[in-house]
């Protein structure tokens, strides 16, 4: 169960290695099935593809998109899709259009606060520009030594109430969850545990993503504590949910990396055997 990694980022969106070498790297660390789920896009999935056949490693076409529900950003993962299915493609597109927007925004806002020039800066960190986000943002700030770490620079400016945070509307729950199932893919909860919300509204969550077609919740991921895995295993159960495992990882030292993630027995079906692959 630990070679199977569903969750992970190359530099089409906030990660910072190109997507040969997210899967080479992935497969130097024992990952047997990988997918490739950059942030609202799909352009990173060829190259990796690619690479995967070379290394006779099994692949997932897989994206992450960006969705607001109740005000809050929640992230549903998509496996297994299909990259060339126009109306995902579509949607993502509009998802990243309004990417650019809210970082203009952030760089106002920064400026503000006595950071200058921040889209420039961020922009030079990001290798697909239309996918520009928070994460390009915290990489400049290091590098012109605002900051310590990527960590400080969420800490400090980019999480809500901070001086670069701007609130943004990003897809529906439902819109996110269909355009997934009609480009033929499964839809997963990411790392239910960091919305911060109460019993209630994780409940209303799961019964909204269910009823829009979700077939998942990531149950194993970094962003989780040991007790997380045994709370999302009996949740996923209790709701009739498959359960999914992925590192997210961004890059080689910063957050999770490839190969860490324990195994874990949850009372659930796993989704990868649900997968066509
Ligand atoms: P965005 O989609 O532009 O809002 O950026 C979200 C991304 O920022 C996530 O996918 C993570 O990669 C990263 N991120 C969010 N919160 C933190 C944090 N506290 N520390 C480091 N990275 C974070
Ligand atoms: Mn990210
Ligand atoms: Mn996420
Ligand atoms: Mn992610």
């Amino acid at each position: 169960m630990t070679h199977v990694d569903l969750h992970c980022h190359s530099n089409r969106s906030d990660g910072l290695l190109a997507p040969s070498d997210v899967v080479r790297r992935a497969a130097a660390r024992g990952v047997t099935l990988l997918a490739l789920t950059d942030h609202d896009a799909l352009d990173g999935l060829a190259e990796a593809a690619q690479t995967a056949r070379e290394l006779g490693m099994r692949f997932v076409n897989g994206v992450e998109v960006s969705a607001t529900w109740r005000g809050k950003t929640v992230h549903v993962v998509g496996l297994d899709i299909d990259p060339h299915e126009a109306t995902l493609a579509t949607g993502l597109a509009r998802v990243r259009s309004g990417r650019t927007r809210r970082a203009e925004a952030m760089a106002r806002s920064l400026a503000a606060a006595g950071i200058p020039d921040s889209l420039e800066g961020a922009l030079r960190h990001a290798a697909n520009v239309t996918m520009i986000g928070r994460t390009h943002f915290a990489r400049h700030l290091v590098s012109v030594g605002a900051v310590a770490s990527p960590s400080e620079a969420f800490r400090r400016y980019l999480v809500p109430g901070k001086p670069g945070y701007v609130p943004h509307d990003w897809a529906s729950l439902r819109e996110a969850v269909g355009w997934i199932c009609g480009a033929g893919g499964r839809a997963v909860l990411a790392h239910p545990g960091r919305y911060a919300l109460s019993a209630g509204a994780l409940r209303d969550l799961l019964e909204d993503f269910r009823a829009a077609g979700g077939r998942a919740l990531e149950v194993a991921t970094s962003s989780h504590s040991r007790d997380q895995f045994h709370q999302f295993g009996a949740l996923a159960q209790a709701f009739g949910f498959l359960a999914s495992r992925g590192s997210d990882f961004h890059a080689p030292g910063e957050g999770a990396d490839f190969g860490a993630l324990p195994a874990f027995a949850a009372p659930v079906a796993a989704i990868w055997d649900a997968l066509r692959i």
